[in-house]
């Protein structure tokens, strides 16, 4: 599933590629969609500004109308010049919007929806949206005060929650808790201070370091494409993620993987870097034995 990365870049591209541009076509076999471009055309509209939020996708129009759009598993972006042939299948051609330069066709996309800038304040699952990991103004202590809200649920599971930050996919919350020391299973409530900054601010780095300029424009994305490690080396850019069985990058230990959450999304974890109690690995640094 993309993550916030992943949106970041694909908003960044299409902003570049349309932004200031005149829509002079747009299709779709979105029903929902063709009813209000029927009633409010899109042609002659200027594209404002496309931004990303969360792992939505937000394209503004001039005359307050807004396209919202939400990958989930499968939707992507793409842009072509008109003629160009695309890559994938027209049959999963979900909307085409078209300017003079540059068509952005969305396939797969699953959640399109046209709104205003009053009805997108009150739309469910966006208004709740936590702060925005990759915003310029991130608030690490209102997400970090919204994640201790979910004392009750398990930190992988309560990372993802997009309420809690928006941005988080299920390749940085196994990331992001092995950088942090954390055990993924851990409840929220046993989370100490510092664990809970540690993650709120790996997170935000983790994120960024794949949206820089050197990180492309690719429209689609997969676990693959993503670094956390810090190293260039294709195969060694995940400390944890899609590794089970294999060495921790850290202490040599084979990678664990178990369904997780109410959704069953799989997390990786190192079972020695990532304690489930962490009084133990209080007392072991205390010790200094066994
Ligand atoms: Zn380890």
């Amino acid at each position: 599933m993309p993550e916030g990365d992943t949106i970041f870049r694909a908003a960044r591209t299409l902003h570049r590629a349309l932004s200031g541009q005149i829509v002079t076509g747009f299709d779709s076999v979105l029903p929902k969609l063709t009813r209000v471009d029927f009633d409010k055309p899109l042609t002659a509209r200027t594209v404002e500004k496309v931004a990303s939020h969360g792992k939505w996708n937000v394209m503004h129009f001039s005359g307050d109308l807004i396209l919202l759009t939400h990958m989930r598993m499968s939707g992507s972006w793409h842009i072509y010049r008109p003629g160009e042939t695309w890559q994938i299948r027209p049959i999963h051609m979900r909307i085409v919007l078209k300017t003079e330069k540059i068509w952005a066709v969305a396939f797969h996309v699953p959640v399109a929806e046209f709104h205003t800038a009053d009805t997108l304040r009150r739309r469910e699952g966006f208004r709740t949206l936590g702060p925005d990991v990759l915003a310029a103004e991130f608030d690490a202590n209102a997400a970090a005060a919204n994640l201790r809200a979910l004392a009750d649920l398990e930190v992988a599971p309560a990372l993802l929650q997009q309420s809690t930050l928006a941005g988080i996919g299920n390749v940085f919350k196994s990331e992001v808790c092995f950088a942090c020391g954390v055990h993924p299973f851990r409840k929220v409530s046993s989370l100490r201070d510092e664990e809970i900054a540690c993650l709120m601010s790996t997170a935000r780095r983790f994120l960024l370091a794949n949206v820089t300029e050197a990180s492309g424009d690719q429209m689609v994305t997969y676990a693959g494409m993503r670094r956390t490690t810090g190293r260039s080396d294709f195969s060694a850019s995940l400390w944890v993620y899609g590794r089970r069985g294999e060495a921790c990058r850290n202490c040599g230990s084979a990678i664990q993987s178990y369904k997780q959450g109410l959704e069953a999304r799989t997390t990786f974890w190192c079972p020695q870097c990532q304690l489930m109690n962490p009084a133990q690995a209080l007392r072991k640094s205390v010790s200094g034995r066994d």
